[in-house]
């Protein structure tokens, strides 16, 4: 009696650690799994151009199966946590798969491409956020190359067809590797499209590149601006020139590149306030800034970097339109990838436009910013 109790009681006893490990289990792992979200307020109050929708937690959140592992199910809470796998381009694209390519799957069939399929295709294309003009002529790449042809064909056209227009504006090597330092970046676009995020993840990718990195906080405007460029700077672990709030950004540009030479920074980042594309006194304030850049060091800026929102879709061409003939823009930065069905809008930008695309982003943390592949790009829509 008394060994029955004294064994049931050493049992319970064992097992609590146990239980109570396993208990606290979901809470170890959601750790482990957070994303990286430090932004110290969040997106901005108003988002410049309608809702964006909040990225999809399971595609953003989970970092990839990292190494299959046969044995430990639990890893050691004391382990360090792992290297954040490198995100798959595809899992991130996936609205914008199943938008361009994945809706081509339902109709192709066994069918020969005729009046009535490109009919349907013609639908598909334009409400697919790769703008008219570009919709219009990958179906006539369609027609001409495909007409009479399984309707199977049409995938390999179309992929050729957004390759070709994707290549074009395939950045080169960065221009600071050319230029002299510092290389200087501007950074432009409406409120809310990842400038200051853009920024930051820049930051930290050129530190770890043994860079040396000023950051610039020309978005005077929004109050809270600085603070978040400041995160982002303790974060890269650089430096970083600050103004007044409300006070010039021009000169904030500026004191900014001033710094740059002086420490002997390798690259200045600068940012700025979000405008609507439609102000064309905020407009010219960008001109300004340039100029007021360019007189402190002659060829600078080396890249005026218009950062664009792809969930905002067909007005990311009409931002691209306005701020290209507002002032210089040299490479453009497609961010929030992930999470949005619109992406195509970057066929159409590649179409229209013809300017670099520098970066695309595909989440919120410092690893989610990508050099932008044409083809790796394109192997993510239309892969199977
Ligand atoms: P800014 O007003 O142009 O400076 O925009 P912010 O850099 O403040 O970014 C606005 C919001 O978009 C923030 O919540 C960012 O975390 C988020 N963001 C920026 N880039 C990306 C991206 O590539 N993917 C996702 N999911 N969110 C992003
Ligand atoms: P409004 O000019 O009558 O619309 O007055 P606002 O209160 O909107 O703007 C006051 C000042 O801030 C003006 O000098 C504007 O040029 C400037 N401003 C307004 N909106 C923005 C903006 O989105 N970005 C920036 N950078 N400046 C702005
Ligand atoms: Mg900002």
């Amino acid at each position: 009696m008394v060994l029955e109790i004294t064994v049931g009681l050493l049992l319970s006893l064992l097992a609590m650690p146990v239980l109570g490990y396993a208990f606290a289990l979901p809470d170890r792992l959601r750790k482990r799994e957070e994303p990286k979200r430090e932004e110290p307020d969040g997106p901005s109050p108003v988002p410049a151009l309608g809702d964006v929708p909040a990225p999809d937690a399971e595609v953003v959140g989970l970092p990839e199966p990292v190494v299959a592992s046969p044995e430990p199910v639990v890893p050691p809470v004391e382990a360090r946590p792992a290297a954040p796998a490198p995100t798959a381009l595809r899992t991130r694209l996936a609205g914008t798969k199943e938008a361009l390519v994945g809706r081509l799957s339902g109709f192709l069939g066994t069918r020969t491409v005729d009046e009535g399929l490109l009919e349907e295709l013609e639908a598909i294309l334009f409400t697919a956020d790769l703008g008219v003009k570009t919709a219009e002529s990958l179906l006539d790449a369609v027609r001409t190359e495909a007409s009479g042809a399984p309707a199977e064909r049409i995938r390999a056209v179309l992929r050729e067809a957004i390759l070709g227009k994707l290549r074009r504006v395939e950045p080169g090597p960065e221009s600071w590797q050319t230029t002299q330092s510092p290389h200087v970046v501007l950074v432009l676009g409406v409120n809310g499209s990842g400038k200051t995020t853009t920024i930051g993840k820049l930051a930290s990718r050129y530190e770890s590149e043994g860079k040396k990195v000023i950051l610039g906080a020309g978005d005077t405007f929004r109050a809270a601006a600085a603070e978040q460029l400041e995160v982002w700077a303790k974060r890269a672990n650089c430096e970083i020139v600050k103004g007044n709030p409300g006070g010039d950004p021009a000169s904030v540009a500026f004191d900014t590149v001033k710094a740059a030479i002086a420490r002997r920074a390798d690259v200045a980042l600068i940012d700025t306030a979000g405008r609507l594309q439609t102000r064309s006194d905020l407009m010219a304030e960008l001109t300004k800034i340039s100029k007021v850049i360019g007189r402190e060091l002659p060829g600078a800026p080396h890249e005026s970097l218009l950062v664009l929102d792809a969930n905002t879709g067909q007005n990311a061409i009409s931002q691209a339109k306005l701020f290209t003939e507002a002032t210089e823009v040299t490479g453009l930065a497609l961010t929030k990838l992930d999470g949005t069905a619109k992406g195509g809008v970057i066929v159409g930008l590649a179409d229209e436009f013809a300017i670099p695309v520098r970066y695309v982003g595909l989440g919120e943390g410092v690893e989610d910013l990508r050099d932008f592949e044409a083809e790796a790009f394109v192997d993510a829509i239309f892969a199977a």
